[in-house]
């Protein structure tokens, strides 16, 4: 399916606690702005800790046909035959082009095991059943078997939170990276949301030959690189204290999908 219109403008969002309110997991507060950037011709662009297997649902629920980030900047999925060329250094899988970022699951795992071997209490999602993914995200069984699908990043709890720092330390040892989401933890490789949204965004601007004004919208620690990595980033109020230490990035006035309508509107509204 080829885009018809070429868009100036790009929205790059966060799902969880931004797009979607963090305990409900409903963007209905955010539908006037989705149709707006519908109507608009720009693209919203998840950019989430979310699985593809994830994504896709809301993709499909939201009517959303655009290219996608899955998990922190593992990969950038993006429909076959929506850009005129293929991009470089992409390839095809099913109905998409990948432009892998990450490091494969399986190798994150191991790393989960070493911390275990050491003493750390991390339990990741592939130490855990699909009921108590479902129990500590709130998801429903069907979403939480999604959840599970990882292949470039896992969540994980720490269940003594004394353990933070050797935590850190050991992660760092093992060469990989940890960022903190809404609800978990997370390891992966050297990949961020920034990057995967710099690369995306510059593919869209050679595809329309033209320059791309880009927003971003996020409420958490792993979303500052993508947050950095737009012209107009916006924090979303939410459910976490710790917020009032985050960068100075501008806060949106609502919290979670209330938050992110109004910015979108004002985004959508504002000459550039
Ligand atoms: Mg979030």
């Amino acid at each position: 399916m080829a885009r018809k219109k070429s868009p100036e403008r790009l929205i790059y969002t966060d799902l969880d606690g931004t797009l979607l309110d963090h305990e409900t997991y409903s963007w209905k507060a955010a539908e006037p702005a989705l149709k707006r950037a519908e109507s608009a011709g720009i693209p919203v662009i998840f950019c989430t800790s979310k699985t593809r297997a994830e994504i896709e649902l809301y993709r499909k629920q939201m009517r959303n046909r655009h290219p996608f980030i899955s998990e922190n900047g593992g990969a950038i999925y993006i429909p076959r035959g929506y850009f005129s060329r293929e991009p470089p250094g992409s390839k095809r899988t099913g109905k998409y082009l990948v432009i892998e970022l990450g490091v494969p699951y399986k190798k994150l795992r191991e790393a989960i095991k070493v911390m275990q071997g050491k003493g750390l209490k991390v339990r990741g999602f592939g130490d855990m059943p699909a009921s108590e993914v479902r129990e500590l995200t709130g998801l429903s069984l069907r979403q939480a078997h999604l959840a599970r699908k990882r292949e470039y990043n896992e969540p994980f709890v720490l269940d003594n939170p004394k353990q933070e720092p050797k935590l850190l330390n050991a992660i760092q040892m093992l060469g990989f990276q940890y960022i903190r989401g809404g609800r978990f933890y997370h390891i992966t490789g050297n990949n961020n949301k920034g990057l995967a949204v710099k690369i995306l965004t510059g593919i869209y601007q050679q595809d329309a030959d033209m320059p791309m004004v880009t927003a971003g919208l996020g409420d958490s620690p792993n979303d500052f690189t993508m947050l950095s990595a737009v012209h107009v980033p916006y924090l979303v109020k939410g459910h976490n204290s710790r917020q009032s230490r985050y960068p100075a990035f501008a806060r949106t006035c609502g919290t979670g999908p209330d938050g992110w309508n109004s910015a979108v509107l004002g985004f959508i509204g504002e000459d550039f």
